[in-house]
C-alpha cells in the first residue's frame, strides 16, 4: 500500500473493512481489526467505475468498468497460474462491491511498473525516437510506429506519486533500486509472462502491444504477481484485424474518451483545467469498449 494518501475518493464504507487508500481507480481496505496498513495481513481492493485520461481523474464514471477490470484480472491469474503466482484470496466480498472487489495478500510491492512491449508506441516510441534505445535498450534503426518487437523488451517505469506520470528507466536502476539478482527475476518472469499472453490474445484476435504488472513479494519472500494484470487499464490492446504498422491503432478501450476530449470537447490538454464531464453516448460506447475485451478475451458473456 502507498504510503500517500493517495485519492479524496467516493470510496463507500464498507462493513468490517477500513478505507486506507484511493489511487486513480482502486480503493484499498484492510480489516477492521488489524492496527494499521503495514501489519494486515489481507487487503480489499476495489476496482471503482473511474476512468483516467492523460493523467486526469474524469468527472464521468464507466458503468461496469470495475467489474470488467476484476472479472479480466481473476480470468488473466487464472491462465499464468503455472508461471507465477498472485495476490487472490478470494472474490466473496462485501454485497456493495460484489464483482469489482478481491481480498488479497498484502504483498511487499517492489517499487517498480514491470512493462513489456511487443510493438513500439507512446513512451517508447518517443524514447526511441530520441535516443534509438527504450529504457537503454537499444533497437534497430528504421523502426516505424506499431512495428513489433521481436523478441518483446523489458522497459520499467518508477512507480510515480499520484498525480505525477510514470517515468521509463534503465535495467541499471532498477537493479540499484532491488538489488541485481530481483531484477533479473522481475525482467525475465515480465517478458515470459507477456509472451504466454500475447500469445493467447492473439488467439483470440487481439494484439496485446504492452502491458505492465506489478509484482510483490509474501512474508517467506516468494515473487507474486499483484495489482491488476492485462486489463485495458494496464495494457494496450489493439484490433488485430486493423493493424498496421506506420501509423496509430486505435486503443481498444479509451479511444472515444480521448477522441472526444481532444477534438469535440473544446478541452485544452496542455491547460491544467480539469477535462469535462463525457456525454452519455461516449460513456456507453467505452462501456462498450470494456464489455467487448472482456468478452474476446475470455470467450465468456459478460456477466454484467
Ligand atoms: P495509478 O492510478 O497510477 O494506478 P495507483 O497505482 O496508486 O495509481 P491504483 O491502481 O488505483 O492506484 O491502486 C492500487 C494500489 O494498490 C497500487 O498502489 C498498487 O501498487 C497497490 N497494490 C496492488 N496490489 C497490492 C497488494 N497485493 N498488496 C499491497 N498493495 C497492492
Ligand atoms: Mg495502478
Amino acid at each position: 500500500i502507498p504510503a500517500s494518501a493517495g485519492l479524496d475518493s467516493s470510496a463507500p464504507a464498507l462493513p468490517g473493512w477500513t478505507h486506507v487508500y484511493s489511487g486513480k481507480v482502486r480503493d484499498l481496505y484492510i480489516p477492521e481489526e488489524a492496527a494499521d496498513a503495514a501489519s494486515a495481513e489481507q487487503l480489499l481492493m476495489v476496482a471503482s467505475d473511474r476512468i483516467s485520461a492523460y493523467d486526469w481523474v474524469l468527472d464521468s464514471e464507466i458503468p461496469d468498468k470495475g467489474k470488467v477490470l476484476t472479472g479480466l484480472s481473476l480470468w488473466w491469474f487464472d491462465q499464468l497460474s503455472e508461471v507465477i503466482g498472485n495476490h487472490v484470496i478470494s472474490s466473496d466480498v462485501p454485497e456493495a462491491v460484489a464483482g469489482r472487489g478481491l481480498i488479497v495478500k498484502n504483498l511487499s510491492m517492489l517499487p517498480v511498473e514491470c512493462v513489456a512491449r511487443g510493438y513500439l508506441t507512446g513512451s517508447g516510441m518517443a524514447d526511441y525516437k530520441a535516443t534509438g534505445s527504450v529504457c537503454g535498450v537499444p533497437l534497430p534503426a528504421g523502426l516505424v510506429e506499431a512495428d513489433r518487437l521481436e523478441p518483446a523488451i523489458f522497459t520499467p517505469a518508477t512507480k510515480a506519486e499520484l498525480g505525477d506520470h510514470d517515468e521509463n528507466v534503465s535495467f541499471e536502476q532498477v537493479s540499484e533500486t532491488i538489488g541485481a539478482e530481483a531484477a533479473e527475476k522481475v525482467r525475465d518472469l515480465t517478458i515470459e509472462i507477456y509472451q504466454r499472453a500475447e500469445a493467447i490474445a492473439r488467439e483470440r484476435g487481439i494484439i496485446l502491444a504492452d502491458t505492465k504488472f506489478e509484482f510483490g513479494t509474501l512474508p517467506d519472500g516468494t515473487l507474486v504477481l499483484g495489482d491488476e494484470v492485462l486489463t485495458p487499464d494496464s495494457s494496450r490492446f489493439w484490433d488485430a484485424e486493423g493493424y498496421e504498422a506506420g501509423k496509430a491503432q486505435a486503443s481498444f478501450d479509451k479511444q472515444f474518451v480521448r477522441d472526444w476530449l481532444t477534438t469535440e470537447s473544446g478541452w485544452d490538454k496542455s491547460s491544467d483545467t480539469a477535462p469535462p464531464a463525457l456525454p452519455a453516448e461516449v460513456v456507453e460506447k467505452t462501456r462498450a469498449r470494456y464489455v467487448e475485451a472482456f468478452e474476446k478475451l475470455t470467450g465468456q458473456k459478460f456477466p454484467g
